[in-house]
């Protein structure tokens, strides 16, 4: 599988109504069973909780509004309802929405929402951290991204306490649909098999990425799934999706 080399400057792919998603997601999770818990007057996210249930987990996507695969992927991951047994789960499936609607990565007011979990400056990540904070703890949390600049899927792993790592089995299981982008170096920081060990910036980073608010108040393991968005789209849908599974099924199997 090669790229499409359109991305020239920025993503130029597929785009999705986020609206129409949106609302196939409320319609799809309220069937299998998931609770919508508000965050504002027109964002949500979702909860199911099980009985006797071993794992927290969150999964979070659509900060960044060129990042079409995401939200997707979240979606079919509830139209799947393939969870592995034994896992009380919160979904977030976009928190830029008007993002989307400018395919932009930043939303309407030209900010990076996700550079914004330290200082918390704008409404939507204060609505979001507010909703983490009255969420339990979360074993492992797993963010769904793209990289239009990318030459395969990656990920970012958060794992300061060295818990046994999820990173092989996630990119394992993308592998078989999606390339691995292999480069030595990801975003200028050493990557080996397309997994970057992001450990070191904890200390360094001001502007907090979600990932970051989550390893220091709420997770003890944190993911960021980076799909290459020049390729298919529904390669990338389909690689986000394999990954998330591959690793709670990991998790789960402990
Ligand atoms: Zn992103």
């Amino acid at each position: 599988m090669r790229r499409l080399l359109i991305n020239i400057g920025g993503y130029k792919g597929d785009v999705i109504d986020i609206a129409k998603v949106l609302r196939d997601v409320d319609t799809t999770a309220a069937a299998a069973g998931w609770k919508r818990i508000p965050m504002t007057d027109t964002l949500g996210g979702y909860e199911r909780i099980l009985p006797n249930a071993r794992a927290n987990v969150y999964i979070g996507t659509g900060i960044h509004g060129d990042e079409p695969a995401g939200p997707l992927a979240a979606l079919e991951l509830l139209k799947e309802d393939a969870w592995p047994a034994g896992v009380n789960l919160w979904l977030v499936p976009c928190l830029n929405p008007r993002g989307y609607e400018l395919n932009t990565r930043e939303n309407e007011d030209g900010i990076d929402l996700n550079r914004d979990y330290r200082a918390t400056q704008t409404a939507v990540v204060k609505a979001h951290v507010k909703w983490l904070d009255a969420r339990p703890k979360f074993e492992v949390t797993l963010l769904l991204h793209e990289d239009w600049e990318a030459n395969g899927f990656y990920l970012y792993e958060l794992n300061p306490n060295l818990r046994r790592s999820l990173s092989e089995a996630i990119v394992g299981a993308v592998k078989e649909v999606c390339p691995i982008d292999l480069s030595p170096e990801i975003e200028g920081r050493p990557a080996k098999d397309g997994i970057i060990c992001a450990n070191p910036d904890l200390e360094k980073r001001k502007d907090w990425p979600e990932a970051f608010y989550l390893i220091h108040n709420k997770s003890e393991q944190s993911y960021t799934l980076e799909a290459p968005s020049d390729f298919p789209l529904v390669t990338r849908v389909q690689a986000l999706c394999r990954g998330v599974l591959a690793g709670l099924g990991t998790l789960m199997a402990e």
